[in-house]
């Protein structure tokens, strides 16, 4: 007992002189400034979501979302309209797209170039990932695939608000709800192939964009998809690093700063074909994704996603808090 005793005031000691060295090496310590941002709000804000039902194109909830939407962002200050449009699905038939455009700004900066965040806001009407055929044709309720993104950017709009009661929103903002992003050919489907059939919404915005001689300039955008997973993880997906490579390296800098390094992998992630893609290809605008990647899974994806599973017991409030301090500090 004695012996151990001293042994334990030794290593003190050696403890001791060990931190006091290391301190001479170290540099001081540096406070993170974090930018507000409410995951508790974010969480409310996908849960309002939820409880509309599966926001299903052609639905009910589906509308009734669009239009709540819409209120949300009205009542955080900003200009917001419907980009309505038809386009043509995995069989052929010409589907109504509702693309939602908010835009905030402050008049002394609105002349600058904008920053687009966009989510797509309705959910995949089938559940083709479902192991039992007779689960597939449920749709798909969509807390990460389609609510996380939108309840992230809620609360963004949300933080926008101050920034714009106190003109501190030094570059004007869009934040875009892209519609029928999930209406991509289902595996069960056996027609004839077409190309082009997931992200209606974004690439209707980005053709029109295309098309605009006076178009408004935007310095890049960012799209987020099924970011709310406890253990998510967002590798540096590979058509984000092939357009717009220096906004893909600034977002995941900011990350490490603000301590997220693990979330954001500095891994390079295999090409997805999102909204950000049509925003690259199309609108020629710089855009970068943030996407959960389960390379553990044969999908590539987390096990909940196109599956009946994807629901609020998959979302996680430190998840929302990273990603959404990611994006505000962009701001
Ligand atoms: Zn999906």
């Amino acid at each position: 007992m004695k012996e151990l005793k001293k042994y334990i005031g030794f290593l003190g000691l050696l403890v001791i002189l060990c931190s006091l060295s290391s301190c001479n090496k170290k540099q001081p310590a540096q406070t993170v400034q974090r930018p507000a941002f409410s995951a508790d709000s974010a969480y409310a804000y996908i849960q309002a979501q939820m409880d509309f039902g599966p926001r299903v194109p052609n639905s009910a909830a589906h509308a009734q979302c669009a239009l709540w939407l819409s209120e949300q962002l009205k009542a955080c200050g900003a200009e917001v309209s419907f980009q309505m449009g038809n386009m043509t699905d995995y069989r052929g038939h010409q589907q109504q797209v509702c693309n939602i455009i908010a835009h905030f700004s402050v008049p002394q900066y609105a002349n600058r170039p904008h920053i687009l965040l966009g989510a797509h806001y309705d959910t995949r009407p089938w559940c083709d990932e479902e192991p039992l055929h007779a689960d597939r044709m449920y749709n798909v309720p969509g807390a990460n695939d389609g609510a996380s993104g939108v309840g992230v950017l809620l609360e963004v709009a949300r933080q926008i608000s101050f920034k714009i009661a106190d003109t501190t929103l030094y570059t004007p903002v869009d934040i875009i709800f892209f519609d029928i992003e999930d209406m991509g050919t289902p595996s069960f489907y056996t027609g004839m192939e077409r190309s082009d059939t997931w992200c209606l919404g974004s690439q209707l915005w980005a053709t029109e964009y295309a098309n605009k001689a006076n178009s408004q300039q935007y310095q890049y955008g960012l799209i987020l998809d099924m970011i709310g997973d406890p253990n998510a993880v967002f590798p540096m997906e590979y058509y984000s690093s092939y357009y717009a490579e220096g906004y893909q390296q600034l977002i995941w800098r900011a990350a490490e700063r603000l301590g997220y390094e693990k979330l954001f992998s500095k891994q390079l992630g295999y090409p997805i074909v999102d909204d950000h893609y049509y925003i690259n290809y199309i609108a020629g605008i710089p855009c970068v994704d943030i996407i959960h990647y389960d390379i553990h899974n044969n999908t590539g994806f987390p096990a909940w996603w196109h599956t009946r599973d994807d629901d609020m017991k998959h979302i996680s409030k430190t998840t929302l808090q990273a990603v959404g301090e990611v994006v505000m500090s962009l701001l």
